[in-house]
């Protein structure tokens, strides 16, 4: 846990968000800057600042995360219209915050 990581204060419920799912492992919300219809944030409990950061042991988080993507997709009634999963890696690619997630984006 961090103090100042926007991610982890939605996660203590110190900052408000839309939250659509949550349970031991990952909390799903709602980005506040939508790039499409649909744009969820699937977000590890965990605080992990990028994708470079991760360990052997975060490899079953992330195929959660992954998983659960796919079932928010499906929720969300986009799954057959169809969706992208992404993640920015380093300010380079645009990462903004240091706290791993996985961008759901669709509804067109
Ligand atoms: P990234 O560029 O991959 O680091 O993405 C960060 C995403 O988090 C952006 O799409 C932001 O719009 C979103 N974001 C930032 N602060 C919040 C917040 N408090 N609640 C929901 N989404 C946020
Ligand atoms: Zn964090």
């Amino acid at each position: 846990m961090e103090k100042e990581c926007p991610f982890c204060q939605i996660i203590r419920g110190e900052k408000p968000a839309q939250i659509l799912y949550h349970d031991h492992s990952l909390v799903v919300f709602k980005d506040i800057h939508p790039h499409a219809p649909v744009h969820l944030l699937i977000v590890p409990r965990k605080h992990i600042r990028s994708i470079n950061d991760l360990e052997q042991e975060d490899k079953e988080m992330i195929s959660e995360m992954i998983w659960r993507a796919r079932e928010m997709a499906q929720e969300q009634g986009i799954s057959r219209s169809g969706y992208k999963l992404l993640f920015n890696v380093e300010r380079g690619a645009g990462q903004v915050i240091f706290h791993v997630h996985l961008h759901l984006i669709g509804g067109w």
